[in-house]
């Protein structure tokens, strides 16, 4: 950088007039002295050669011509004489400077003391800064340098005067930038200090919350992991070691493999690699080594991204659920289901036959009552023969052993077949029907019907309110479209991703108020989905619901 900051400037311009002041001084003296005959000085013409032949005359032009006031006072301190540059630093002309006591140019604050320098001044030389008045009583700070010399007509005292000024204000600004730099150190050193203290303070809290982290990971009964945005584990607890047996050097060198099932393998590394690409939370189910017994045991792994404030994910926090015991309950529980529904089915099969038989044997004119049991007794025989015919399907569901009975027929038909049926037993509600052209379908009838069943029995379930649900079937490209809507409870959106999983129920749906146990749509589903067809739905709380099922049409 070549350009001067003005302080470098003005710092110059101070050593300058300092060096020019001393100069002056040495060339007084150099000629008081007489230790030079000639000078040459700087003027606005040029160069000049003064000899100091006609020593008076040139001594003048040459006093006349310096920055610094001149003057030479009497013992009665009275200006003898005085260039023009003094003249000018008082603002005075110099017609009422010369003959004027030099004490009267002086300020009022130095008087004093230059009256002392006055009189100790014709004994020995001395310099001092005082202030000078100009003609407006303005304060000139100056310095004075004070010598006695001779002239013709005895001793006088000489005082070169030089403006400080410029010099004082470049002392001013440079004390100024000066306690500008000392404030700004002050406050960086602040600045720092509070900063130190900060960070300080933020590695103990840091190190308290990973103490704190660590002890509630260790203390937790399932395993616990956090891994790096790469997805590099580098944290597991103590549950996992005590769990896999590994070491901790095993561990994070990511030979967790060792201790997840073959099988699994691939399914975990594509979902966890899924998850760190796309920044989805993780989550699996697969089984790990028990380092105790040499048995794997299934564990529900969840691992979620934790992100910052820009929204960047800057760790992954995961846990390892032992589920083995869980999902051996399960399959108790689904073999007790199954066990339980097939010895159900004899009874009430045979109870239903034998009130089948006590509906005929009754005489309806002499005993009515009797009859009425009887009905009633069938409808209730109905409704449990119905409940663990569920029961019994969603096993063979779940055991993937449900057998269809796949034959070709006319789907229209069995709609109005089967809306028929429904009519006569429901006087609640009335279904409108409206078909498209007639299709064929293959597939189970028993089963399909059963869907359809599901859907209609549902709608009118679960819209007591209303008093009419509407049934459609549609052909288009080769796929035909059967549905159901109705205007009834609806279903809230937070639930619709679960209601097709087994034993589902919504929340809203209390089992006094609709009987049932959830697994008639779970059933329909896996129906629908081996005929190659799909179940969807649109539904919203409060207003209704609509379920659809395709199925491809059967092509001659
Ligand atoms: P279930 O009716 O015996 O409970 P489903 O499997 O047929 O079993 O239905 C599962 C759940 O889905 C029901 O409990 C109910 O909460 C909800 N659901 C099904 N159909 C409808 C519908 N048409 N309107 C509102 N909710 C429905």
């Amino acid at each position: 950088m070549n350009a001067k900051t003005p302080l470098e400037t003005l710092q110059k311009e101070n050593a300058e007039l300092r060096w020019q002041l001393d100069e002056a001084n040495d060339a007084i003296e150099a000629i008081r002295t007489g230790q030079v005959d000639a000078l040459v000085l700087q003027s606005e013409k040029g160069s000049q050669l003064y000899t100091l032949k006609s020593a008076d005359q040139t001594y003048r032009v040459f006093i006349e011509k310096m920055k610094e006031g001149a003057v030479t006072l009497n013992k009665d301190g009275l200006i003898l004489y005085s260039n023009s540059s003094f003249a000018a630093i008082v603002k005075s002309p110099l017609s009422r400077v010369i003959g004027t006591s030099f004490g009267k140019f002086v300020d009022h604050d130095n008087c004093t003391f230059f009256n002392s320098l006055f009189k100790k001044s014709w004994e020995i030389e001395n310099k001092a800064e005082i202030y000078l008045n100009d003609n407006k009583k303005r304060k000139i700070p100056t310095l004075i340098s004070l010598t006695v010399i001779e002239i013709d007509d005895g001793t006088a005292l000489s005082i070169i005067v030089t403006d400080l000024t410029h010099q004082k204000e470049t002392e001013r600004q440079l004390k100024l930038k000066n306690d500008e730099l000392l404030l700004a150190q002050s406050s960086l050193e602040q600045l720092n200090n509070e900063l130190e203290y900060r960070v300080q303070e933020r590695t103990t809290e840091l190190s308290l919350s990973r103490e704190h982290f660590k002890f509630l990971a260790d203390n937790l009964p399932v395993i616990v992991y956090t891994a790096k945005p790469g997805g590099e584990i580098d944290y597991f607890n103590k549950k996992w070691y005590v769990y896999t047996g590994m070491t901790i050097k095993e561990s994070l060198e990511q030979q967790w493999q060792k201790v997840l099932h073959k099988d699994d393998y691939d399914r975990v590394l594509k979902s966890w690699t899924n998850s760190i690409k796309t920044g989805c939370d993780f989550n699996i189910e697969c089984r790990f080594l028990r380092a105790s017994d040499n048995l794997w045991r299934w564990h529900v792994s969840t691992a979620l991204p934790f992100k910052n404030s820009e929204g960047k994910i800057t760790a992954w926090f995961g846990i390892a659920i032992d589920i083995e015991d869980q999902k051996l309950a399960l399959i108790q529980k689904d073999e007790f289901i199954s066990m339980a529904s097939h010895e159900l089915k004899t009874p009430v099969t045979i109870i239903k036959a034998f009130s089948h038989v006590l509906n005929l044997s009754v005489d309806k004119d002499k005993n009515p009552r009797a009859v009425d049991y009887v009905n009633r007794m069938e409808k209730q025989i109905n409704k449990l023969n119905d409940l663990i015919t569920d029961l019994l399907d969603a096993s063979k569901v779940n055991e993937g052993m449900i057998i269809f009975e796949k034959a070709i027929f006319d789907f229209n038909e069995l709609v109005v077949e089967i809306i028929h049926e429904v009519q006569i037993t429901s006087d609640t509600h009335k279904i409108e029907l409206q078909l498209s052209k007639t299709c064929k379908v293959f597939g189970d009838r028993n089963r399909l019907s059963q869907v359809i069943n599901n859907l209609i029995s549902n709608a009118i379930k679960y819209s007591p309110d209303a008093n009419n649900i509407i049934v459609t079937t549609q052909v288009r490209n080769d796929v035909l479209q059967f549905c159901v809507e109705d205007f009834g409870i609806g279903i809230p959106t937070e639930q619709h991703s679960k209601l097709f999983n087994r034993f589902f129920r919504a929340s809203e749906v209390k089992s006094n108020t609709f009987p049932g146990l959830g697994l008639g749509l779970y059933i329909s589903n896996e129906i629908v989905k081996r005929h190659a067809g799909s179940l969807t739905f649109k539904s919203e709380k409060g207003k209704g619901s609509e379920f659809c099922m395709k199925l491809p049409v059967y092509k001659d």
